[in-house]
């Protein structure tokens, strides 16, 4: 773990990134290139042996991605990062780097639906095989770490039931077995979490979320120690080739700049509309990990900056009850994402975890009548009244 130099708050900013080797402009500059010429042909020869530092293509590394790179990295205290054009992506390559046919990766209780998604396809393709667990304790832990398991993937807070995991004590099992752990931290964003404090190995964004902040950029990123990005960038990314488009990087080195100013409004608006709905008498069950009542408000203290912007509630009724209330809302938009301006809505059931059969479901602990919602940026005044009056007509 490197020692930070400045805070937070001016890494969003400044990190990985020297006007002076860029005319001087302000702005990290917008390299939409696809190549790059070389002065001789003994330039490229060097270039592509290796022996001298430079860009060759695109697909091999950009100006623009490498200042999102390296800013991202100090962001995550990590040594190293690269830059992705989903957040699947991102996932993908990183599972791919780790694994081989015969393997097995143990998930936190929950992941992802397309991340549920790929593991299917492991399975079936390769004969990597996954299982998930409950990560409540370093007993059930050592149990379930086979010798054949080759990573640990992790998400906290898992969606949608904001269920965490103690990310400490799963990396301290982890490295007495000599086990990597991936952690998915698209939830948090760096601001609010940065798993490798805490003895991970590597974390995933997809950036798309918070880090772009603005719902225009779908992007994936990955942090971790040098050996292992030059691995993922010289293999899996350069051969499968899931890369950033340098316009993107830009996108997402503009949101970046705002990230703390925006984070602490999330949590503060999640944290106001959590107090509103907990006490309303439609609301069956509500799940926070601000809420002082959730079984894992001790770890959140540990590991979180704040409760973040997400926050899942189920209404009293059925299925069709949820979808009334959803079409009654007028400011809150009914979208998958998260992380936006716009205040999101879903319906985890039907939507973002469709893929995931019933049972599975149930064994995560949701029902037909749960919903997520991204708080977003706008007055929580205005987002309360919205939910209020869709409420009232149900
Ligand atoms: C959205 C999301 C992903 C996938 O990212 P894309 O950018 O949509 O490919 C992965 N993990 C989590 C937790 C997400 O919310």
């Amino acid at each position: 773990m490197k020692k930070k130099s400045v805070r937070f708050e001016t890494e969003v900013i400044h990190a990985g990134y020297d006007s002076s080797f860029h005319q001087g402009s302000l702005v990290p500059p917008l390299y939409q290139t696809s190549t790059f010429t070389f002065t001789t042909a003994e330039q490229g020869e060097k270039r592509f042996a290796g022996l001298e530092d430079g860009y060759i293509y695109s697909r091999l590394g950009n100006p623009t991605v490498k200042i999102l790179e390296e800013r991202v990295a100090a962001l995550e205290n990590g040594e190293a990062a690269l830059a992705f054009s989903s957040g699947m992506a991102a996932v993908s390559a990183v599972l791919f780097t780790l694994t081989k046919t015969g393997d097995h990766i143990l998930c936190s209780p929950g992941v992802y639906g397309c991340t549920f998604g790929f593991l299917q396809l492991l399975k079936e393709k390769y004969e990597i095989s996954h299982d998930f667990s409950q990560m409540d304790s370093v007993e059930t832990l050592e149990k379930e770490i086979l010798p054949n398991t080759a990573c640990i993937y992790i998400e906290t807070p898992i969606n949608p039931t904001m269920k965490l995991v103690d990310l400490q004590m799963v990396a301290k099992v982890a490295k007495e077995k000599g086990i990597p752990v991936v952690v998915d931290n698209t939830f948090c964003s760096p601001y609010l979490q940065n798993p490798i404090s805490f003895g991970c190995d590597i974390v995933i964004h997809s950036a798309t979320k918070y880090i772009g902040g603005h719902g225009d950029v779908i992007a994936g990123l990955v942090v971790g120690n040098k050996e292992f990005i030059n691995r993922v960038a010289r293999t899996t990314q350069k051969d499968i080739g899931g890369i950033i488009s340098p316009f993107d990087a830009w996108l997402l080195l503009r949101g970046l700049k705002t990230l703390p100013v925006r984070m602490d409004r999330h949590s503060e608006n999640a944290s106001q509309l959590f107090q509103f709905l907990k006490k309303h008498p439609k609301v069956d069950s509500i799940y926070y990990p601000g809420d002082p009542d959730h079984a894992d408000y001790q770890i959140m203290k540990k590991q979180m900056k704040q409760p973040g912007g997400l926050l899942s509630f189920s209404i009293k009724g059925t299925k069709q009850t949820a979808q009334r209330f959803m079409n009654q809302l007028k400011l809150i938009k009914v979208a998958v994402s998260l992380g936006d301006a716009e205040t999101l809505i879903q319906h985890p059931a039907t939507m973002t975890h469709a893929v995931v059969p019933e049972e599975e479901r149930r064994n995560m602990g949701f029902d037909d009548t749960l919903l997520r919602l991204s708080v977003g940026l706008e007055a929580w005044e205005d987002l309360k009244d919205d939910l209020e009056q869709a409420l009232e007509k149900i």
